[in-house]
């Protein structure tokens, strides 16, 4: 009988955690499509503003005004000059101040480079 009991207990104790689990898995679901979205609109408006920079600004490395390119640094940059300087490698470094940016600000440019880790800005 106190087998039975125990057993019944154990399921009764199981089950209680799949719900936890359940409900663990559905609260995380949401949260990584919140964060995908957040990060989109941010990717649109990275974009929309290195647009707007681009009819205003030059580059302060070759004068030039096309696909300019907002650092972590705050720095302006075109494109070409990045790619002069191997933006996608570790220690790249901001032209104008020697700031490391492997994390650009605009960085939807550079996604299709085979960047395998997983860690996000
Ligand atoms: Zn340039
Ligand atoms: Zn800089």
């Amino acid at each position: 009988m106190n087998f039975i009991k125990h057993l019944d207990d154990v399921i009764m104790q199981k089950e209680a955690m799949h719900r936890e689990l359940r409900r663990k898995t559905k609260y995380y679901r949401r949260q990584i499509k919140t964060t995908n979205r957040l990060r989109h609109n941010i990717e649109i408006h990275l974009d929309s503003l290195s647009q707007y920079l681009s009819t205003r600004e030059t580059c302060p490395v070759c004068h030039e005004s096309n696909e300019l390119r907002l650092l972590k640094c705050r720095h302006l940059c075109c494109h070409n000059c990045l790619e002069q300087i191997h933006i996608n490698e570790e220690d790249a470094k901001c032209p104008l101040c020697r700031e490391r940016i492997s994390n650009l600000l605009c960085f939807h440019q550079y996604e299709e480079s085979d960047s395998d880790s997983d860690s996000d800005v």
